[in-house]
């Protein structure tokens, strides 16, 4: 444990930076619901694949829909955009792409965090 000493300040960044990350998500998923006048769901799906390590993909639009009463997962579409004329097209391009960005950077920040939970788990 004594020679992993230099990874706990670098495990303090990373608890940070995604506590960070999970809150910005979390804002700028209500702001793009704000944005549109159909609740959809920015879902991360899993492909199914054996070991697959991109897992899950996404996240990609749904909404829900009853269907003989039940609520099903409706998908948009992977290049869906809200309808013309209720959101200026190009202001909710950048907001999804920053939304993606931020949750990316949290796949890359839980990995690396596990790398270093791995490293000091060991010794
Ligand atoms: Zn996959």
């Amino acid at each position: 444990m004594q020679r992993y000493h230099h990874l706990l300040p670098h495990l303090q960044t990373l608890l940070e930076e995604a506590r960070f990350l999970e809150k910005r998500i979390r804002e700028e998923r209500e702001a793009l619901s704000a944005m549109v006048p159909l609740p959809v769901y920015w879902r991360r799906v899993k492909c199914g694949k054996d070991k697959c390590r991109r897992c899950p993909h996404g996240p990609y639009p749904y909404t829900k829909e009853k269907v003989d009463g039940k609520w099903q997962w409706k998908y948009l579409g992977k290049g869906w955009q809200p309808p013309e004329g209720l959101t200026k097209p190009e202001v909710f391009r950048k907001r999804l792409a920053r939304y993606r960005r931020l949750l990316e950077r949290l796949v890359e920040v839980r990995e690396k965090l596990a790398e270093v939970e791995r490293v000091l788990g060991d010794h």
